[in-house]
């Protein structure tokens, strides 16, 4: 009987499951819409049960990288919950234990930013890295970091999307799309922010947009916050904003010029097109991510 490993990406606006051993050995993958709890963990467990059966494989370990905040606390009551999201119905839900019981199989579970950045230092850009960050800029923001060749948790887990930005109101009065902060990163960056300031989604505008100005000052002053804060020795930047590759050279100079020649390394003078990067994974960081998590355990 052959093994292999799961892993869920669960996303607030698709679950992706998938059975792999590496990036070359994907042996099966589902997506689907994040709907309700209950129908959504559902199918989860049928597609993992279907997929044993079928294939007639045994399962290790499974991975799972959920959207946030997420209690990642092993010693607490509500571990592998989901807690205070704005997601409607999602609060305070117990994704963990339903798919423990049903698969019976040791599971890891952290959030899809941590399980991304673990992908991306196995199999992606940050090979050989100890200490580097992944965020994602789609939907919202969030970032995972990998400190000491580890995911930090800390208190509860790192909330990267939502540190508070400088905003010129005579340059943008958009007010901000964060339920709970407004003008914080996510609120300002994310795509319902490009499109709720814009009228327009990310992308349909075009790449000599004002928008690209003002969505690179944000993530560059994002950028110069983590570079002081954590010194990565890599930043990789995916999700679905970031499909606008001209931001990238745009987020580099900005940044330099924010730090201002104040964080001694070559990597930030003279090489930031290797140090601020795309996802090696390309689209998949998450879901590979969730199976490098399963074989961390
Ligand atoms: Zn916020």
């Amino acid at each position: 009987m052959k093994e292999y490993y799961g892993g869920i990406e669960a996303g607030g606006t698709k679950f992706v499951c998938v059975i792999a051993n590496n990036p070359e050995d994907i042996l099966e993958e589902s997506r689907f819409s994040t709907t309700n709890p209950q129908e959504t963990i559902e199918k989860t467990i049928l597609f993992f049960e279907q997929a044993i059966q079928k294939h007639k494989i045994k399962l290790n370990a499974l991975g799972i990288g959920c959207f946030g905040p997420i209690d990642l606390n092993t010693n607490s009551p509500t571990y592998g919950y989901i807690t205070t999201t704005p997601k409607p119905g999602w609060r305070d839900i117990n994704l963990l234990q339903p798919i423990k019981s049903a698969l019976n199989i040791p599971i890891a579970f952290d959030t899809d930013v941590n399980a991304a950045a673990i992908g991306e230092g196995k199999w992606g850009a940050a090979q050989n890295l100890d200490d580097f960050l992944y965020f994602t800029i789609g939907t919202g923001i969030g970032g995972g970091a990998i400190i000491n060749n580890k995911p930090l948790h800390g208190l509860i887990h790192p909330e990267m999307g939502h540190i508070r930005l400088n905003q010129d109101i005579s340059k943008d009065a958009y007010t901000g799309k964060c339920p709970f902060h407004h003008n914080c990163f996510e609120g300002l960056a994310s795509g319902p922010a490009i499109k709720g300031r814009w009228g327009s989604s990310a992308e349909n505008l075009d790449d000599h947009h004002p928008a690209w100005i003002l969505e690179a000052d944000y993530i560059a002053q994002a950028m110069s916050t983590y570079i002081c804060s954590f010194s990565p020795k890599k930043i990789i930047l995916g999700g679905g904003v970031m499909q606008k590759k001209q931001l990238f050279p745009m987020i580099h100079k900005q940044t330099q010029q924010y730090l201002n020649g104040y964080v001694q390394s070559e990597m930030i003078f003279a090489r930031m097109d290797e140090y601020i990067v795309p996802p090696g994974l390309g689209n998949q960081s998450g879901m590979l991510g969730a199976i490098a998590l399963a074989q961390s355990i």
